[in-house]
């Protein structure tokens, strides 16, 4: 007997699938491997939540201009400044 393991991603893989849902790349499958995976998983979930929030702000500033390479340029850069915020530990 096969487990379904296509369904059940590590955090990485999960991070990725989330990446791509935001670009509306991602698979049926990949999108509900997401779920199942944010299920059970607390880090993926707020990492879920926070990513969806960063495309919500990019898609205010009305970025259109910008080729998807440049607009996830500019959400990486936003997730180290809330990153920073984060780790205030110093
Ligand atoms: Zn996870």
């Amino acid at each position: 007997m096969q487990k379904p393991k296509f369904f059940i991603l590590n955090c990485s893989d999960a991070a990725n699938c989330c990446d791509k849902k935001e670009y509306n790349e991602a698979s049926i499958r990949e999108k509900t491997s997401i779920i199942i995976h944010n299920l059970f998983c607390k880090k993926c979930r707020d990492y879920s939540a926070k990513n969806s929030k960063l495309t919500q702000l990019i898609k205010k500033a009305r970025i259109k201009a910008c080729t998807s390479e440049e607009k996830r340029d500019i959400k990486e850069k936003l997730k180290q400044e809330i990153s920073k915020q984060g780790s205030s530990s110093s």
